[in-house]
């Protein structure tokens, strides 16, 4: 019985399906936030890609915003996104 309890308590520690998620997003914003010089905003669908990359691999979109400031409000506002999406799923 504890040790059931304890295997339960193990899954359920490393499986909460909101907290890791949420974690990851801010981590990522953090990072993006930390070097916004790395990243830039797609601007047919507002996600955050590496410098790098010459097309969207989410829509395939060239035109981007590498400014950073821009780059940094995306972050936050990507961030908040995770976190509301969340609140509305836990109130459904
Ligand atoms: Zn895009």
């Amino acid at each position: 019985m504890l040790e059931f309890k304890r295997a339960e308590g193990d899954f359920a520690f490393g499986m909460p399906a909101e907290d890791p998620h949420l974690t990851d997003r801010s981590a990522k914003a953090a990072k993006i936030i930390a070097n916004p010089g790395n990243f830039k905003v797609c601007e047919s669908c507002d996600s955050i890609v590496t410098a790098r990359v010459a097309l969207c691999p989410n829509c395939n979109g060239y035109r981007f915003n590498a400014e950073p400031e821009a780059v940094i409000e995306q972050a936050r506002l990507l961030a908040a996104r995770a976190q509301t999406s969340v609140t509305h799923e836990d109130l459904q």
